[in-house]
């Protein structure tokens, strides 16, 4: 029986281990991005972390005792998904660059088609597509020179956003903002960027959705 798995975020990466533990090791993933992680690729606003706690959020076959907090940063969670598809071997199994776009039940079973040409015909599909590594990018007035660039709705919080290019932002000496997440601006403002003078403004987009960004007044 063949599989293909649609999505390299955490859930893919994990369905491709259990299909494997299960004795099924015909399948493929397909990826749209140039990496695994999803969510955790995409979202990268100054002060993200997961609101599980770390030892909860994470694999039950792969404990990490060297999470450094209690609700751990989103690239240590990202390097975490990124180490445990490598040691189960998933890395060599996914096919990056490759968005399905086609998914059809023909012939007795599902016909895939990738944006990148690919074409596979499967007994089974796991759609692992998620949900939270679409961007969200609120049209403020000045976003065209900005370097913010706003990510997911998240879940629990209305309408908030949250941004990719921390680093970027980091190094900013003018007041060019970087959109930190509504309902994470409170933790962020102060200084989690470690930045010596910044500043919180509460903007509002053209459709009346409030936002929080972070200024950077200097380095
Ligand atoms: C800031 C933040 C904190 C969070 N904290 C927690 C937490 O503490 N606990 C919790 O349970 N959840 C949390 N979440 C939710 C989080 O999204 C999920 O826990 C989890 O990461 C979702 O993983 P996923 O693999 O299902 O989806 P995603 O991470 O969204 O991955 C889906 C993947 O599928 C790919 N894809 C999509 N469509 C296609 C296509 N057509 N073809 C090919 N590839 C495609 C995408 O590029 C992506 O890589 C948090 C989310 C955010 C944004």
């Amino acid at each position: 029986m063949r599989f293909a798995i649609i999505g390299a975020g955490m859930s893919g990466i994990l369905a491709a281990i259990k299909l494997r533990e299960a004795g099924y090791d015909d399948f493929a993933l397909y990826e749209r991005a140039a990496r695994l992680g999803g969510t955790w690729r995409e979202n990268t606003y100054p002060g993200i972390a997961c609101d599980v706690p770390s030892h909860l959020y994470s694999d039950s076959f792969e404990p990490n005792p060297d999470w450094s907090h209690h609700f751990s940063p989103g690239d240590e969670i990202y390097r975490y998904f990124e180490g445990v598809a490598r040691k189960h071997g998933v890395e060599s199994r996914i096919r990056f660059g490759a968005e399905v776009v086609r998914c059809e039940w023909r012939g007795g079973r599902w016909q895939l088609e990738t944006a990148n040409g690919l074409r596979d015909a499967v007994d089974v599909v796991i759609a692992a597509t998620g949900v939270l590594h679409h961007p969200n990018v609120p049209d403020f007035p000045d976003a065209a020179s900005s370097t913010a660039r706003a990510g997911t709705t998240r879940r629990g919080f209305a309408r908030c956003s949250s941004c990719r290019p921390r680093r970027s932002a980091r190094s900013r000496t003018t007041s060019r903002p970087s959109c930190a997440s509504r309902c994470r601006a409170r933790s962020t403002a102060p200084g989690a960027l470690g930045l010596r003078d910044h500043g919180v403004e509460v903007k509002t987009d053209k459709s009346g959705r409030s936002y929080y960004a972070l200024y950077c007044l200097k380095e």
